[in-house]
This record gives structure tokens, sequence and C-alpha cells, in this order.
């Protein structure tokens, strides 16, 4: 391993007056000699001080020589060039130390240990930010410069990286810039409960953030308290507004349409108040929502629901365009952007419950609003199941409500339909058929039905029964004390039963959206020319829907759209996520509409009215160590070591759960693949030999198990819960190893401590990975093990301090292209049969095109080269391709959509296509047709066949 011999730092100055600036550089390093102790061979650590080196940075490049005792042959290069505003300088420490034999004890006499060069600026010199290398070319890039204009870079490193302290009378200047080799960064903690203009708003009892109050409430009473909302919102733009003045010139025009876009959410806001004041229907449905709401928070946590000012804000943004199909913000997605853990869901969850009612309330008989009124997507199987459980707890407080268990003015106005919930996820999760579903009662390899385990209301088991393989599966509370417990709950996980049922929440994975193309009975969910389509959509973690699941999820979504306009209005579509750069680029393409980023943003990062720093909660601590002269593998080994040994020996009882488990973050199961090794034989040496040094008792290392994709839903499960034993426990876990498993849907409050192996490949990954620790009161510890010979590592390593200060704008753009040629080769013919089957009458079991068929075919070919030409205008070919698809479907006349044999069906499986391909077999005119949005590639199965050869060997 070779070890550098240079490190440095780039700082810029300016002298006094249009003078050189000149600096002094003060230098400190250890070294060890090799020496003879009692007849054993000891190193002995001697302490370098060199004199401080005064350095004029005149423009060039040259050596300042110096020696420190008796070591002499050591350098300072530095190179300064001239900027707008002063001088760019480096300035490195160059070690010319040759050993005079190649051995290991010449090699580490000749090394220098625990380098720091520190630049001090001499009298009338000022040490100011590095100017940005980033210049703004769009708007986005604007509004971050705007509210990241107080985050400054003073110094970069190399080899090293970079830290300086601030001058606490001229925030605009250093009053030194040094090397460090372990960085540090806190990203600060967000509060949810919003700026302090939101403080005042609730009046003696009269809270229009207590759900129980506006459940409750009389409506000029209700309107009024959420009008306090409004005005204290009014209120923060309004202060804003008078901080623009001092900004400078070209932030103001960024500014004002910051400003511009706040009091068009505000009025929004205003104008969804307005709505509940004039629609009977309306506000009584908002009242039930919030009973609703109330009513499961009670169950849960025992306590009353009190919104955060972010999240009604948002319910009261979305619920006018939510409820009234014609309302022009239909065309509007409303995307929450909130940190992770905020509590987005809860937001959404109420507007949800808000279309249940509404739909059943405004319709002229009730159960003209049944059937499925929202879906809810996520991209991730573990997230779906997770909030599938509390959103069940919702709907189960609807469907209370709605039998009279929980006393209202509406029992027996809300229909005789159900209000009910279903999970949608298959693959292997959930049974597709009941059969499979009865099956899995004996076959324990068989997707279980059972997902919700105990009672929403009351937390006893719950029963599942089905007594025969035909019949829908039902659950049951089977305790007499609870409310819920005279009828089944409304709770289907079995494909069929949600086909029949028609759940008015559909839970599902994003995938799923696949089956609309080949399964028939998907028709049911979407009701096309029923009394009410699903009127709402609420799409999860929007950054995880790139790349290419992204863009096929935009190809297929170009088809759903259509099938749930088929009423005449378009589905309402809101979202969410963390962690997103130029939201409206990626919602343009996967939904064909304009985007309202919620909150907008106000004139600093910290502030957005809605979302603010929190000054009291500890943020999270951010650590980096480079592997420059060691090994990635020893490197993580040490680091890992240190840190589980310090939780045992280094912290009091009262601390050391919160840093007991260690959360070890791997960028690929490739990479993770010897850690367990790893864990178990360097680590625990490793442990043992820091012990013994500091005469400590070792940690033993009982507990490290896997969190990736390599482990079944329900290990992962359990293992959920086994992380929140804590330190103390029988089984508490030592080591968790995890891939971007854990980045999405793991809450555990506990955790506290984690070790990033490398840089992650996007920063949205790196932020959602980290932020798993220290979500409750724990301040978290993340501790980055970045490879010194990646180039990409080695960066964030250098710049360490400066991307964490901005680190949610680092955040990349993420692209989606549904309609490029690739993606097209792959399921366009996909779009068109699906509306064609769910679209046209009579289609939905035989693809036989009749002349009508064909001219309603040929209209949504228009319409679906109108949604291409919207998000890609230079993606000309749609439509020649799509009619080119239609003649030649005519041409084939086939008799079936979808089956095994290609020669009289439509389509066929993708992986199909793909095995006939691999065997050397004709493929056949069907199209191949992906059965998911997840494998791009068909995969296909392969056998290595040993020994074929000719008859002549040789050869
Ligand atoms: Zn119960």
């Amino acid at each position: 391993m070779r070890r550098p011999s240079t490190a440095g730092v780039s700082f810029a100055a300016v002298g006094p007056d249009g003078a050189c600036p000149s600096v002094t550089v003060q230098l400190a390093f250890g070294m060890y000699r090799e020496i003879d102790h009692e007849g054993k061979s000891v190193w002995r650590r001697e302490q370098h001080v060199p004199d401080p080196i005064p350095v004029g940075l005149e423009s060039g490049s040259r050596d300042v020589s110096f020696s420190s005792g008796e070591v002499t042959g050591l350098r300072v290069n530095v190179r300064s060039v001239p900027f707008a505003d002063g001088m760019l300088a480096t300035m490195t420490l160059v070690n010319d130390l040759t050993p005079e034999e190649r051995n290991r004890s010449a090699a580490e006499q000749s090394t220098l240990f625990q380098v720091t060069l520190e630049i001090l600026p001499d009298t009338g010199t000022r040490l100011i930010a590095r100017p940005s290398r980033r210049a703004p070319v769009d708007d986005d890039d604007w509004s971050s410069a705007l509210l990241y204009r107080e985050a400054r870079e003073f110094a970069a490193g190399h080899t090293c990286s970079a830290d300086w302290t601030l001058n606490p009378d001229d925030l605009e200047a250093a009053l030194a810039v040094r090397t460090a080799w372990i960085p540090e960064a806190t990203v600060e903690a967000v509060s949810p409960d919003g700026d302090e203009v939101f403080q005042g708003i609730a009046q003696d009892a009269e809270d229009p953030l207590s759900a129980s109050w506006l459940a409750g409430s009389a409506t000029p009473d209700l309107i009024a308290g959420l009008q306090r909302l409004t005005r204290a919102y009014a209120r923060w733009i309004t202060l804003q507004e008078g901080k623009i003045s001092e900004l400078s010139a070209p932030f103001v025009s960024v500014a004002e349409g910051h400003i511009r876009e706040a009091r068009r959410v505000l009025g929004r806001m205003a104008a969804g108040i307005d709505f509940l004041a004039s629609s009977e229907a309306a506000c009584a449905s908002f009242r039930l929502a919030n009973l609703a709401m109330a009513t499961q928070r009670e169950w849960s946590e025992h306590e009353p629901l009190r919104w955060r000012p972010f999240q009604l804000a948002f319910f009261l943004l979305a619920l006018e365009s939510a409820a009234d199909g014609t309302h022009p913000d239909r065309a509007v997605m409303d995307l929450l952007w909130f940190p992770t853990g905020g509590g987005k869901t809860e937001a959404y969850l109420g507007l949800i419950a808000f279309v249940a009612f509404h739909r059943r309330l405004s319709a002229s008989s009730p159960d003209d609003g049944a059937g499925v009124a929202v879906i809810m997507r996520y991209t991730l199987r573990l997230l779906t199941t997770q909030q599938f459980i509390r959103a069940a707890a919702m709907i189960c407080a609807c469907e209370a409500i709605r039998r009279g268990k929980i006393a209202t003015p509406y029992a027996g106005k809300l229909g005789q339909e159900q209000f009910s919930i279903g999970l949608w996820v298959g693959e292997g999760a959930t049974p597709n058929s009941r059969q499979m579903a009865f099956d899995s009662v004996t076959d324990s390899s068989k997707p279980t039905p059972k997902q919700l385990l105990h009672c929403p209301c009351c937390s006893e088991r719950l029963a599942y029964t089905q007594a025969q393989p035909i019949d829908s599966v039902m659950v049951r509370c089977e305790n007499s004390g609870c409310i819920l417990s005279d009828q089944t709950l409304p709770v289907w996980t079995v494909d069929e039963d949600l086909y029949a049922f028609r759940p008015t929440l559909l839970i599902g994975t994003i995938d799923k959206f696949a089956q609309i193309v080949r399964n028939a009975a998907t028709a049911s969910l979407f009701a096309v020319g029923g009394p009410a389509q699903p009127q709402l959509i609420v799409q999860d973690e929007l950054h995880l829907i790139s790349g290419p699941l992204g863009t096929m999820s935009g190809l297929y979504e170009s088809a759903l759209d259509l099938i749930l306009s088929a009423n005449g209005t378009k589905p309402k579509i809101i979202g969410s996520t963390a962690t997103i750069r130029r939201a409206s680029e990626q919602v343009l393409a996967l939904f064909d509409r304009t985007t309202c980023q919620f909150p907008p943003p106000g004139l600093n990062a910290d502030n957005s009215g809605f979302t603010v720093v929190d000054r009291i909660l500890p943020g999270r601590r951010y650590l980096a160590v480079s592997t420059a002269g060691r090994s990635a593998k020893f490197t993580l080994q040490a680091v890992s070591a240190s840190l589980l040994q310090t939780a045992l020996a280094g912290l009091g009882e009262n601390q050391r759960d919160a840093y007991w488990t260690l959360v070890a973050y791997f960028n690929s199961l490739r990479e993770l693949g010897g850690a367990l090794v790893l864990m178990q034989d360097d680590v625990h040496d490793t442990i043992r030999l820091f012990a013994n040094a500091c005469g400590e008792a070792a940690r033993a290392l009982r507990s490290v198990q896997e969190l990736t994709s390599r482990v079944s839903q329900a290990e992962i499960r359990q293992m959920l819960e086994t992380l929140k034993n804590p330190a103390g426990h029988d089984e508490a876990l030592d080591v968790v190893l995890a891939t971007n498993m854990v980045s999405v849907g793991v809450d555990i409050a506990r955790l506290g401590l984690m070790v990033v192996n490398g840089q992650p490949k996007t920063m949205a990954e790196y932020i959602q990975a980290t932020s798993r620790v220290g979500r409750s009161r724990v301040p978290g510890l993340v501790v980055a093990v970045l490879n010194n010979a990646k180039p990409r590592d080695r960066s964030h390593f250098e710049t360490f301090r400066t991307w964490h200060s901005t680190i949610y704008r680092e955040v990349e753009a993420t692209s989606v292209t549904p309609f490029a040629s690739r993606a097209r080769d792959r399921a366009l013919h996909a779009v068109l049969v699906a509306v064609v089957r769910h679209l046209i009458p009579q289609r939905l079991r035989s693809p036989v095109l009749d002349d009508n068929s064909i001219q309603a075919a040929e209209r949504m070919i228009a319409q679906i080269a109108a949604r291409a030409r919207r998000v890609d205008p230079f993606e000309a070919d749609v439509e020649a391709e799509l009619k080119a698809r239609l003649q030649r479907w005519i041409r084939r006349s086939p008799q079936q959509y979808w089956s095994k044999y290609p020669r009289t069906s439509l389509l066929q499986a993708a992986e199909l296509a793909a095995a006939m391909r691999a065997a050397g077999r004709a493929v056949g005119q069907a199209w191949p047709t992906p059965n998911t949005m997840r494998g791009v590639e068909p995969a296909t199965n392969y056998r290595l066949v040993e020994g074929l050869r000719g008859p002549d060997a040789t050869q």
C-alpha cells in the first residue's frame, strides 16, 4: 500500500488595499523512532512543531524548504494565481524523505503522522470564501443559489480534508484554514412545528391544529380557526417580503419568484377553506376525516392528534382539486417536500379520508361513491406493507364511523358499502388467488394473506379465516370488547378479493400496475363507465421513480391516466419526497402534470415557514475517514471496531443504547459480501487490540445480521422488531449490515450510529440512508469511510464540510424518459393494449377489433401521441409507431390477448420470448411484454454444457 507523500489545502485571500496577501503557515506532525527498550524493540513518538513559515502569496509556484530538529528534506509548495477579488492559493506539505533501506522499519521512520497544516492571515490579509464553482444555469439553480447564499467554502483539502474557523466579527472571512483528517459536519434537524408565526393560532380551546376540535366544531368556528392558519402564513410571507430589499441585486427577482409562489399556495389554501365554507358535503367530509384521523391516533398512540402546520396546510391546499373533478388544479401535482420522518404520511392520510367521505356525501346515492377512491403507490414492498398497516387503521376508523360505532350525525348516510383497504403487491408477498391463500395455511412457502397481524383498534391478534379455496379471506378481531369485533375488518390482501370488493383505498407497489395490460380482472378497480372512478393518486417517495423504473412507470402512467380519465375528469395526483431536484421535469415526464412543490421556499434554506431548522434538537453529526495509506477493508474494520468498543467502554449506561447497534451501510451486495466475515474475524481481533491497549473489557460481538434484498420479507419484518431491543437485552443486535434496503421505511427510534462504506451513488441515497439514524431525540452519528483510490470518494472527502452545509442542494436531478426509443421498444405497445382493453366496450376480454374499435383506438393513439409531445417534443415517432402497431394488430387478428401460445395471442411474456431466443428458437409474432416495470431486460435461465466438441477434439 503506497502512502501519500503530500497533503495540502487550497484557499483564497485578499491583501490590504490591493497589496499582495501574506500568511503564516504553522505545521505540526509526529514521527516514530524504533528504539531498543530493555532488549525489546519499541516505537517512540516524537512531536515536531517547525518554526512558523511566513509566505507571501505572489503569483506563481515555489518551494519553501524547512527542517525540524534532525529532520531535513521537507518542503512546502506554494502555488498562487490571481482571481477577481484576490489570490487563490494552494499550500502543500511535501515529504521528500526516502528511506535508506527498503524495509518496514525504515519506511515507518520516514513517514510523517498526524500532520496538521494551518494557515493564519497576516495583519491586513483576509482569508475569504473560495469563488463558487457552480454557475446557475436555470431557475432551479438560481433558487438554490438564493437559499444557500450564506454557505461558503473557505478551504478544500488535497489528500486530506479541510476545515476553518470563522471570524465571529466578520462572517465573510476566516480566522484560519487548516488540514483535517477526520472532517466533521452537522446537518441540522428540521422542526415540523414550523415558524413561530404558527404558535398563536390556537385560541383557548379553539385549536385548528387539533383534529378532534376540527371534527366537532360548528362551521363558522371551524372556518375561523382554519383562517387563523392561513393568516399566520400570510404574516410569514409579508415578513419575508420585507427582507427582499436587503438582498444583493441578482437575488431580488429570484426571491420575488419565491414569494409569488408562496402567495399562490396561500391563495389555494384560502380557496380550500372557502370550499369548506360553501359546501356542506365538503365541510362534513372534512370533519369526518378529522374524526377518523383522531380516532386512529387514539388507537395507536393513545394520544390526541395535533396536526403540524404543514400537514394541515397541505390538506387544505389539495382538498378542493381532490374533491372536484373539474377543478383546474387537477392538472397540478401537489408535491409535499419534507425531510424524512417529518410526518408526510399523516398529511395525505387525512386527505384520503376526506376524499373517501366526500364521494359518499356528494353522490346522489352514497353507494354511487363506493369502489376504489384512492390509489396509493410505493416502490418497495417493505414500505408498502408497513404503510398498509398505518393506512388500515385510518380506513378501519372510517368504517367504524360509517357503521355508527363512533357517534356522528352521519350514521346511515354513508351508504351500505364498506370503506375498505386493499393491499396489491403480489410477487410472492401476497397471494394472487384465493386458492393460493388457502394453500398458504398448510404451505409456509406460499405468500400469506396475513399482512395485518394486530387489530388497529385494540392491538389483539387478528384471526384470518377461509373455509374453502373459493371463499374470500376474512379478517376478524375476536376481542368482544373491541368496537371492530362485531363484523369482519374491511381489509383485503388477496388480489382476487381486491378485484371483487374494490377497496376504497388501494395500496400497491408501482410494479403491479403492469398488470393492467395482462389481467382483465384489474378493470373492476378502475370502474370505467361506473358512477365514480378512482379520483386521487398518492405517489410516495417520488425520487425513487427515476432511471429505468421511472421511465417504464411513465409509459404505463400514460395508459393509466387515460383509463382513469374515462369519465371526463383526470385523477388528482399528489406525492411526497424528501430529496428531489428539478421536480417539475420529472413530474411532467411521469404524470403530464405541472408541479406545486409544498412548502414553497422562502429566502433561506433554513426557513420555509412550515419547515424551520430546529435550534433545540441536535442535528446529525457526520464524520469521514479516508483510506489513504491503508486498504479499504482495513479502514472499515478499524473504524467499526473502534465505534463498537467505544459504545461499551466509552459511554455511560444511559447513553449507550443509541450507539450500541452499528448500522453498516454498503453500496452493493457485492461490497457487503465479505463484511460478515470481516465483522466476525478482523473486527473481533481489533476490538481486543483496542481493549487491551486501553485496559478495558473487550466487547463481544454476538449478533451480526444482514438487512438486504437477500433476506425474505418475513425475516426483514422480524429483524425490524429485533432492532428495537435495547442494549443489554439478550437479543440486542451488535451490527446490521445493510444495503439500500435500509434507506426507505426503516424507522427505528433507538438507532444512532452508522458507518457508510463508500460514497453512495447519489446524494438522495446518501441522505435517505444516513437519515435512518438519529430519528428521535438521539443525536445521530454517521462515519463515512471514503476510498482514497476512488476519485468520487476522494472529492467528497476533500470538501466534506462544504457539501454537507448545502446537502439538499447537492441532490442530483434524475431523468425519466418514457418516450425514448428504447423505452418505446419495450412497452409502448403495452400502453396501446391497456387503453384498448380498458376503454373500448367489449374489448376487455377479446382483442378482435371491429371498425368501431379501430376508430376508437385511433383516437386514443392521438391522445397518447399528444401526451408524448408535451412530455418530450423531440421524440416524434410515437404516433407513427403506435399506428404501425395497430395495423399489425389488425393484420394478425389475434384471438387472445396473452397466452403461452404466441401464435394466436397478441402478447407474450417478455421472459418467455427471451428464453426462446436464447434457445435459438423463433419467438413468433406475439409482442413480448414485460410483466413488471422493474425488469427492464427480461431474464432467462441458462445451463452450462461441458464437452461439446467436434469429432476431432484437437481442432
Ligand atoms: Zn380489536
